[in-house]
């Protein structure tokens, strides 16, 4: 049965790069992908203004959705300024009640930036908040409470680390090798980031750093191209493995398991 899952990360590209061969996946298997940004990249130039880029990176991220059949929406928080408050929060519920989803993917609790550690906690408190009909949005107009908490699931980190460095282990990896091209594509369309990075990060292959960390992920389970995801613990949470469900002909195998 068609399933609606949502991914949802700080910034234009990360769910791409994160999770973009699984949903490729997965929207091969008839299910309905939304793809959602907190910000729209407003800090992540050089040369345009806030308002030229947050413009230019939307239209990059709608561009790498519409290759998967996916919807795409940006939160408009802006960059280095998410915050886990009590308006963030709210926000985040009515994004949950207007795409309804069945399964969530977002960003590591743990990861290099700000942005991404503040979205994991917001979209995970928010998954709890988002059933329960007296936690209004705030929204002008508001979509119904979820009937139940979503399956929540965690990308990898960035570059599958920690703060440290240290391997951040996923649950389980996602064999993408039949998806990497089209993931590789998608990534692709965030043309203006690839400039970016390569003057602040110092990064010159956007593309070739991308495959570099799918390869690494999937090299500790004997895979070509991979993809981490660990599924949330919290109690009221539910427990039944539907990622792993979803994709069990993408799994590697339980013995090479982390
Ligand atoms: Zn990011």
């Amino acid at each position: 049965m068609s399933k609606r899952i949502l991914a949802i990360h700080a910034h234009p590209d990360d769910v791409d790069i994160l999770a973009g061969g699984t949903l490729v996946l997965l929207a091969g298997q008839g299910h309905q992908i939304s793809i959602v940004t907190m910000t729209p990249g407003d800090c992540g130039t050089a040369e345009y203004t806030a308002e030229e880029i947050a413009e230019i990176r939307r239209r990059e991220a709608a561009t790498a959705a519409a290759l998967i059949g996916a919807e795409y929406r940006c939160a408009e928080f802006r960059d280095l300024a998410i915050f886990s408050d009590d308006p963030a929060r709210r926000r985040v519920v009515e994004i949950l009640r207007r795409t309804r989803p069945d399964l969530v993917l977002t960003a590591s609790p743990v990861d290099y930036l700000c942005d991404h550690e503040r979205t994991s906690e917001l979209v995970r408190d928010a998954c709890f908040g988002a059933p329960a009909p007296n936690y209004r949005s705030g929204a002008e107009t508001t979509a119904a409470p979820l009937e139940a908490i979503p399956h929540l699931y965690f990308m990898d980190p960035a570059g599958g680390v920690d703060r440290e460095g240290a391997p951040v282990i996923p649950d389980f990896v996602v064999d993408v090798r039949s998806a990497f091209q089209k993931k590789k594509e998608m990534l692709a369309q965030h043309e203006s980031q690839r400039n970016w990075l390569r003057k602040h990060h110092g990064m010159d292959h956007y593309l070739d750093e991308m495959e570099r960390w799918t390869r690494a992920c999937g090299r500790r389970v004997g895979l070509e191209f991979g993809e981490g995801f660990r599924r949330y613990k919290g109690h009221p949470y539910p427990q039944t493995p539907l990622l792993e469900e979803l994709l069990k002909d993408f799994l590697a195998p339980a013995k090479t398991q982390s």
